[in-house]
């Protein structure tokens, strides 16, 4: 069993590399609304065509030394970082939930972070289509992910909702209060990041957020690499505090001695179990215990309900 899991890892992660590729057009390409689909990947400098063996992720990079083959313009650093932490997530989502619904809603709320991060980063915008699509999809989304595995699906949607509800609401009130501080992207992201964590995990990352971007903030101020009037995007703290908790990598159970991936509760195999073949259906003993122990353990709130 230990042999097929590092297989799935491992696919895992190639298939992460291909995907880190697109992301990487998407970042290029969305703000301005240009297609995903053609033209094919083009030098910056020379406009020539990127051959395909120049496309393997990570590797072309370091073998072309970071520049065009013809031209010699510096291929930016980015593309490679971005295969890498793609390649790094897709890999570790899987090592953690194996081959699962959870994995894909996991890769999937990833890559969409990634490339909000970035855009952020790069131009400091938050683009209003990718929002509002990623919301829609991570609530249809959210009952498949790690939290609908320990809840029904009506409540998980409730979960959704009320944390895209809450980030949005805290943000808002963050943007009015302090004029200048965060954008208007980042309220509306907050919504989105609620609603893929949903209200027991958001918390926990908006808490990483704040507490990263004002450590990063007090940093870039004493060393005086940034002024007070330059502006921090906030959007990749949203994203980063997102991520942490989103990958099982702030683990609250795991640290309380609980198996970090609840026993499920008996029920019927859904459909999209099917094709994937043995599905663990649970036991209803051993998902009674799990819940009188965490019920005994904390009233925080928190993985509690
Ligand atoms: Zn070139």
């Amino acid at each position: 069993m230990a042999a097929v899991n590092t297989l799935y890892v491992f696919y895992a992660v190639l298939i992460g590399g291909a995907v880190g590729s697109f992301l990487n057009l998407s970042i290029d390409r969305l703000p301005a609304g240009l297609s995903l689909i053609t033209p094919a990947s083009k030098c910056d400098g020379c406009q020539r065509q990127i051959p395909f063996r120049h496309l393997v992720p990570v590797a072309s990079f370091l073998w072309l030394r970071g520049q065009c083959q013809n031209c010699h313009a510096r291929i930016p650093l980015r593309t490679a970082l971005i295969e890498g932490a793609t390649m790094g997530l897709f890999g570790l989502v899987v090592w953690h939930y194996g081959l699962s619904m959870t994995s894909v809603v996991l890769v999937s709320f990833a890559a969409l972070f990634l490339v909000v991060a970035f855009i952020d980063l790069e131009r400091g915008l938050i683009l209003n289509n990718i929002v509002l699509l990623g919301t829609l999809a991570s609530f249809l989304l959210f009952p498949f992910g790690p939290v609908g595995e320990t809840h029904g699906i009506g409540q998980a949607y409730l979960w959704s909702l009320a944390g895209g509800l809450t980030g949005f609401a805290a943000l808002l009130i963050l943007y009015v209060s302090f004029p200048g501080g965060i954008g208007a992207g980042d309220v509306k992201l907050a919504g989105l990041i609620g609603t893929a964590l949903g209200l027991q995990l958001l918390l926990t990352g908006l808490l990483i957020a704040f507490a990263a971007g004002s450590l990063i903030a007090v940093f870039l101020l004493t060393s005086r690499l940034r002024t007070r009037k330059d502006a921090l995007p906030f959007g990749p703290f949203l994203v980063g505090g997102a991520l942490v908790v989103n990958l099982g990598l702030c683990d609250y159970n795991k640290a309380h001695g609980l198996p970090s991936q609840p026993p499920r509760a008996p029920r019927f195999a859904p459909w999209y179990s099917l094709p994937l073949g043995r599905r663990n259906h649970g036991d209803p003993d051993e998902h009674r215990r799990y819940l009188d122990l965490q019920h005994g353990l904390h009233a925080l709130p928190l993985y509690s309900g």
